[in-house]
């Protein structure tokens, strides 16, 4: 799954990337000139940018800061046009913390404006044709925008938890989405006959709620299975001494799509049949195949929940897992054999 964003640097251990999209911005704010799209008038595009760009990443620390409080873990943060996602490990599921959290974001906005107001107003006065109100108007806008009952936004997030209070998380979160979607296309409807802006906004939110279904449906089926039952028991154990082209002539008489170079009865690393081609092109075929296989993986119990494996995956911590009863390893992961099995779950057990 390709992410589409850029790595800018890192803040209090979270990484901060700018998705592509903000490009487009750019891009939009180039052809039109920010005074016909009435945003702020007489402020430089450029200069507009930075201070949107700042005031996200204020917006998104504000979330992660609190969720860190409940027991979160934050990878990443992406930046957006309109906001920015958070991308967590762990995520507070208790409601009431999600509720804060989710908060947090145009709490912060609302907060920042206030205070502007607070201090400039008495001198230069607020709404006027200066830069203090583009700043105040921008996180007004930031924070209300962000309030949309609409996955991915903080509203969303906000009506979920409030009906998770009551109705249990996986009810609430489809509801959530539900609402978001029609939301997003009502956007889009209206865009096309009074604002392209909201046209773009429809489409960034629809899109938006489309991944966050998709990540959502994978947990949600993932969350009971365990690891013994879904992995990959079909592979052909190596011997770590032999070379690249002995492992050819293997695989030319296996079936099995991976290879696990195992070392004193243990796994040390992985090669899978796919990746054959590119490693005969790149190393000499004398290279041992335990200097070229994939060494980036975790072993796991059968009985572990595959709940989180996803995004150890996503997040690229790893590259496949190896699974064992008692302590014989007896299968793998990888991420295309969990997305199979996710998707025959899907189709066998849960209808959305
Ligand atoms: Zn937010």
């Amino acid at each position: 799954m390709k992410k589409w964003t850029i790595p800018l640097f890192k803040i209090f251990g979270i990484r901060v990337e700018l998705h592509i999209t903000f490009f487009l911005i750019v891009l939009l704010f180039g052809i039109s000139g920010v005074e016909e799209i009435g945003v702020g008038r007489g402020l430089p595009g450029v200069l507009f940018i930075i201070v949107v760009f700042l005031f996200v990443l204020l917006h998104e620390i504000s979330h992660c800061v609190v969720a860190i409080k409940y027991g979160g873990k934050v990878k990443s943060i992406i930046l957006f046009p309109f906001g920015g996602v958070a991308q967590m490990e762990r995520i507070p599921t208790i409601p009431l913390s999600e509720l804060k959290m989710a908060i947090a974001g145009p709490a912060t906005n609302f907060a920042i404006a206030g205070i502007l107001y607070l201090l400039f107003h008495p001198f230069i006065g607020i709404g006027k044709n200066n830069f203090i109100s583009y700043l105040f108007i921008i996180n007004l806008t930031l924070g209300t925008f962000n309030l949309l009952p609409a996955f991915p936004m903080d509203g969303g997030r906000i009506l979920r938890a409030i009906l998770a209070i009551r109705k249990g998380y996986y009810f609430s979160t489809k509801v959530a989405i539900k609402v978001g979607k029609i939301l997003a296309v009502g956007m889009m409807v209206c865009g096309l006959f009074i604002n392209p802006w909201l046209l773009f906004i429809g489409i960034f939110v629809f899109i938006g709620g489309m991944a966050e279904e998709e990540f959502f449906k994978i947990n949600f089926i993932l969350k009971d299975v365990f690891a013994e039952e879904i992995c990959v028991r079909d592979f052909r154990i190596i011997p770590p001494s032999i070379p690249i082209y002995e492992l050819i002539e293997i695989a030319k008489e296996s079936s099995s799509e991976v290879f696990v170079v195992m070392e004193f009865e243990k796994p040390v690393g992985l090669i899978r049949r796919k990746d054959l081609p590119y490693i005969i092109q790149k190393n000499m075929p004398q290279i041992m195949v335990s200097e070229i296989c994939d060494r980036n993986f975790i072993s796991v119990d059968g009985k572990s929940k595959c709940e989180e494996f996803f995004s150890y995956f996503l997040n690229k911590e790893i590259s496949w897992i190896a699974v064992y009863e008692g302590n014989r390893m007896v299968g793998i992961i990888y991420p295309e054999s969990l997305l199979i099995t996710t998707k025959i779950l899907e189709s066998l057990k849960y209808r959305f």
